[in-house]
């Protein structure tokens, strides 16, 4: 028979948002259990997202660096790519990292379920594993299922043809590799795959590739994309595969002209959807908009009191540092406290080469929420670090209100501009003044002087520039 078992506070799915806030309930003295399906911890961000993305990517440079570093006087010959070997590496980071999550729960003295979670009521849920099924009952849910890759008509997945998971774990490389979809995840992969030689091309159904960010700041992605040879086509309308056995052709509509590419493998990357579908929420009446994302409140709340939603199935940036902030405030809310999530120094990242960060408001969002702002901009090839590093492309653009100065947005491309964008995520958090950055002394030589030097040319005194 199937007897319930009573728990305490219940999340399910271990990625960033569920493993976070699990551990933060915990650490606020909740019982938590999480139930995950996967056998491995860590969610898509740990296993095949986030984690082993940016292991190839950090492959992908080393070999680059290794073949190109002849005008430096290193001289490499004979180098060698193995490419399963690669593929070890990327398995091992990701290991490593889901192995934590373990650690961390056992820590925190956090039970485990491994099965599929359903909601049967505001108060229990099934949990499925093969042919068995275990009722629970919970005092709270916090539900953080995350999302999958968005299926196109015409591209049956086949092992050639793949999403970007089946990318990321490739036993060969492949010559030619077509990518669908210009995005975050489409470019990255993209850049990596041509960084290991392979030729890629980009077919993406708007006129621009990154769309989500300013035009100065994809032009450099772009260029250098276009620089280590990948093939972008724009306005190009993804028709079909056809498999013969040795390779993929894929035919697209350009300028209502039908055109194929040959592949050996084609990557599906056009979007995500949440995974709110088959999870029960009709069950208890939770409501969802058009896209299936879960309305939730500043805290994280459903419609359901004692039910939390976050990460990739609410609405906002899908990224894996957003679920786990909301993740953090839910676990806060449950434990009785009043905070409440404030995007305002949300930060997005897309590890291209060179790399692009951004935080808070470019000055065209700046404008639309009526305030009245400013920028200043320092480039990357008047910072004696950058250039030491054969960095010299990208820049720090720095936005602001005119009359307090006060940063509440900041665009760097750049090398590590992922680690740099995080001082100016902190500006804006604390209310910060360009002033306050100008006038905060940075070590040299290092690239985040270029922030120090955006804030004088902010001032309208630069030293550097
Ligand atoms: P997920 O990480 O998707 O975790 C959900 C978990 O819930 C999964 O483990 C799943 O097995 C489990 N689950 C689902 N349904 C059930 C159920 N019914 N019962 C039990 N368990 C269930 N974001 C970044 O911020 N930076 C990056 O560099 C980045 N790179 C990315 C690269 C790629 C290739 C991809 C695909 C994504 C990348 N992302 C990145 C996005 C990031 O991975 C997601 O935003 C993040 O994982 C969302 O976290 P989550 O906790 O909401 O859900």
């Amino acid at each position: 028979g199937d007897f319930p078992i009573d728990l305490d506070t219940v999340v399910i799915g271990s990625g960033p948002g569920g493993y976070v806030a699990a551990v933060h309930a915990a650490e606020l003295g909740q019982k938590v259990t999480v139930i995950e399906e996967n056998d491995q911890l860590g969610g898509v961000c740990l296993r095949v997202g986030c984690i082993p993305s940016k292991a190839l990517i950090q492959v992908s440079h080393d070999y680059q660096t290794t073949l190109h570093s002849a005008d430096e006087g290193v001289a490499a010959s004979d180098v060698d790519l193995d490419w399963s070997k690669v593929q070890g590496y990327r398995g091992s980071v990701v290991q490593r990292m889901t192995n934590g999550v373990a650690y961390l729960f056992k820590k925190n003295k956090i039970d485990v379920i491994h099965g599929r979670a359903f909601l049967k009521d505001q108060h229990s849920l099934r949990v499925m594993k093969g042919d068995s099924a275990q009722t629970y009952t919970f005092k709270n849910l916090i539900i953080a299922t995350g999302s999958h890759p968005i299926e196109i008509p015409g591209f049956k997945f086949n092992g050639r043809v793949i999403d970007s998971t089946g990318l990321l774990e490739l036993q060969q490389q492949p010559k030619e590799l077509v990518i669908i979809g210009g995005g975050y995840i489409g470019c990255e992969l993209a850049s990596a795959y041509a960084n290991f030689g392979t030729h890629v091309t980009i077919l993406e159904g708007t006129d621009a590739i990154l769309r989500n960010y300013e035009k100065d700041v994809v032009k450099i992605a772009q260029t250098n994309l276009e620089k280590r040879g990948v093939t972008i086509v724009t306005n190009a309308m993804a028709k079909s595969a056809v498999d013969d056995g040795n390779g993929v052709t894929v035919t697209y509509t350009l300028n209502d002209k039908e055109e194929t590419v040959n592949a050996d493998n084609v990557c599906v990357a056009v979007g995500r959807r949440p995974n709110t579908k088959d999870i029960g929420l009709e069950q208890v009446g939770i409501q969802t908009d058009q896209r299936g994302l879960i309305n939730v409140d500043a805290q994280g709340r459903t419609n359901i009191n004692n039910i939390y939603a976050i990460g990739d199935i609410v609405a906002g940036a899908a990224l894996a540092h957003k679920a786990s902030y909301e993740g953090k405030v839910a676990a806060e809310a449950i434990a009785g406290q009043k905070s409440v999530v404030d995007y305002r120094a949300m930060p997005a990242v897309c590890y291209v080469d060179p790399e692009i960060a951004t935080t808070g408001l470019t000055v065209a969002e700046a404008k639309d929420q009526g305030l009245d702002v400013k920028s200043a901009k320092f480039p990357f090839s008047a910072n004696g670090r950058a250039v030491s590093m054969h960095a010299p492309d990208g820049f720090v653009r720095l936005v602001f209100t005119k009359d307090q100065s006060q940063i509440v947005g900041a665009q760097i491309v750049g090398a590590d501009a992922s680690d740099l964008i995080s001082e100016l995520t902190l500006a804006i958090e604390s209310g910060a003044t360009v002033e306050d950055v100008a006038l905060t002394v940075h070590p040299h030589p290092s690239l985040s002087e270029a922030i120090m030097d955006s804030a004088d040319v902010g001032l309208g005194m630069p030293t550097n520039i």
